[in-house]
């Protein structure tokens, strides 16, 4: 990827400190980094926040981030996958350029490294199983044992392994380990399995190997081919980077990066693993991948989040060493006051009521001046249609309205938004007492939302033509998780019974019943809303991306 070099409004965090230094002292004359993903589910706003930093210091330092699938364990990886972490860097802004890469592209490299380790020494055909190889290896306070195979000849170990990838034994009768030490205090540099036998088809290499190398193995020789010169990870590989350099080490790589670890992203209510995501879609918790309650980024497109809004998110929250739980209210903050900026106004009434203006020439309709954005004059302005009857939202009426209450009740006036003071006359009941139906009467001196006496009312609300509104259905959705930390081994008590609720009975305006936009509007005084897929012609279908204001902290008495 190459690009013009942006400024950051971030300030400085240890990464590109260290990047600035290796160019300053010409360590390096150009950069280069890579986002890694294995191809085994959708993206989530962590790998997001991965994405931002890998191609971000890569854009701001003139270098070039590489897009490398670890495509190391074929029996979880899928095309579908590959196919969806690509659209999705596109969507949050970045692009590799021509450096697309799979590990899977260094197998025979790999396989070839392999053997080198093999015949120097380093390396070891074990025939235990993976549950005794686990027994032995020991704990963090007592060292592990050494396998009965480790002093296999050179010649024994080259033909074994070279029978592994001939494919004749079965899966999980063998793997290569690197010989390192076992009583290491180190876990990760006691005889790591670099290779297991799994005869499984490759979405990529297909049936041509019979045998694969680990994620440990594979990734930091990938880095080296790449010639990666900055090679972050997040902080739960730090204790892996002595494998990474002693592999490095002992091979003849072309290049040998430096990994450096950042704190992975964590956000209350939220659970960001692919392991947890997969069994909700699987499950049946949610829709799909791109259910608008998950944290993938296409549950996020679908919520209608603006891709800048995350990116936005992404660079208040920062890089940082030490781990840390970032709280939900700064993402949704981050898209509010994106969506603010550049969602058009419109209105929707979610719950409808039905308010007849019985002064109001039955025939009559009149074309009311509406702004598309309050501080945005380029935006302009639109039209829509004031008749004898009207939906208001029901929760802006009372009939006993406690002190405070300044919205419709009986007698009391206010202003319906770009139209006229109205007032309530009348309240009309069905048979079990529920109100219907409210007759008013308006003030025709007050049209466009001003009386001339300069009399005031205290509440504004929005409004449509009963006739010229056009029915929607309209998904409201609440966080999945109604702990503000969710227990990733045993979510499903945690999860939110209410976080979908869909009122299929709202009105909105025409215009937007036609517009096939997949960019977020505010309806007045509720929100943020984007067209769903699941709309059709007659039935348009509104997700809500986030209400104006946080009210979830109210509403479970948790701290949001
Ligand atoms: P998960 O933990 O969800 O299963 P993963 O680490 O297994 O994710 P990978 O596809 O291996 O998923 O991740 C690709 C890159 O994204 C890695 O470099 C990883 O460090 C980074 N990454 C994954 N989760 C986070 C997170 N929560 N915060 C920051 N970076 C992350
Ligand atoms: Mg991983």
């Amino acid at each position: 990827m190459t690009a013009e070099p942006v400024a950051t409004e971030t300030g400085r965090d240890f990464i590109r400190d260290i990047i600035q230094a290796d160019l300053d002292s010409k360590k390096h004359s150009r950069i280069v980094t890579r986002f890694p993903p294995e191809p085994n589910g959708y993206l989530h706003l962590g790998h997001a926040k991965s994405i931002a930093l890998n191609f971000g210091v890569a854009q701001e330092f003139c270098g070039r981030c590489h897009l490398r699938f670890d495509d190391t364990n074929p029996t979880k990886e899928e095309q579908e996958y590959i196919d969806s972490i690509q659209a999705d860097v596109r969507w949050l802004g970045y692009d590799w350029g021509s450096d697309l890469f799979y590990a899977s592209d260094y197998f025979d490299r790999l396989y070839e490294w392999a053997e080198t380790l093999i015949r120097n020494g380093h390396a070891y055909v074990d025939d235990q199983s993976q549950a005794d190889i686990r027994a032995h290896r020991g704990t963090l306070t007592e060292p592990g044992q050494n396998s009965p195979f480790r002093d296999r000849t050179v010649e024994e170990n080259l033909d074994l392994f070279r029978r592994m990838k001939a494919g004749e034994f079965p899966n999980g009768a063998r793997v290569l380990r690197a010989k390192i030490d076992m009583a290491s205090g180190n876990i990760n540099l006691r005889d790591p399995v670099l290779y297991r036998i799994l005869h499984a088809h490759h979405p990529r290499t297909g049936s041509k190997w019979s045998i694969y190398p680990s994620y440990d193995y594979a990734h930091g020789q990938s880095d080296a081919i790449e010639g990666i010169t900055h090679s972050i990870c997040t902080l739960e590989f730090e204790d892996h980077r002595p494998l990474y350099d002693w592999l490095l080490d002992k091979l003849p790589v072309p290049s040998k990066p430096h990994q450096y670890e950042f704190a992975r992203l964590n956000l209350t209510y939220t659970l960001l693993s692919k392991r947890v995501l997969t069994m909700l879609v699987r499950d049946g918790h949610v829709a799909g991948w791109d259910d608008p309650r998950m944290p993938t980024i296409v549950g996020l497109k679908r919520r209608g989040v603006p891709p800048e809004a995350v990116r936005e998110f992404v660079k208040r929250i920062g890089v940082a060493k030490a781990n840390s739980v970032v709280d939900l209210g700064m993402l949704e903050f981050s898209i509010r006051e994106c969506l603010n900026r550049i969602a058009l106004r419109r209105m929707a009434v979610l719950r409808p009521l039905k308010v007849v203006i019985t002064n109001y020439p039955e025939a009559q309709t009149e074309e009311l001046e509406a702004v598309n954005h309050p501080d945005d004059p380029a935006a302009g302005t639109r039209r829509i249609a004031f008749s004898r009857e009207l939906y208001i939202e029901q929760d802006d009426f009372m009939e006993n309205p406690p002190k405070k209450f300044f919205r419709l009740s009986p007698g009391n006036e206010v202003r319906l938004r770009y139209a006229y003071f109205i007032k309530c006359t009348d309240v009309v009941k069905n048979a079990a007492g529920e109100v219907v139906e409210l007759r008013c009467t308006y003030d025709p001196a007050t049209k466009g939302g001003n009386a001339p006496d300069g009399r005031k009312v205290k509440a504004t609300m929005h409004w449509l033509s009963a006739a010229h509104s056009k029915p929607a259905e309209i998904r409201i959705y609440n966080q999945l998780f109604l702990n503000a930390a969710p227990d990733a081994a045993n979510f499903t008590g945690d999860l939110n019974p209410r976080s979908l609720e869909i009122l299929s009975d709202a009105r909105i305006e025409p215009a937007i019943a036609t517009a096939n936009s997949t960019e977020a509007m505010q309806f007045e005084r509720q929100g943020y809303f984007v067209r769903d897929a699941d709309s059709t012609p007659d039935r348009p279908v509104f997700n809500r991306t986030i209400g104006l204001r946080d009210t979830f902290a109210k509403e479970v008495g948790g701290k949001s």
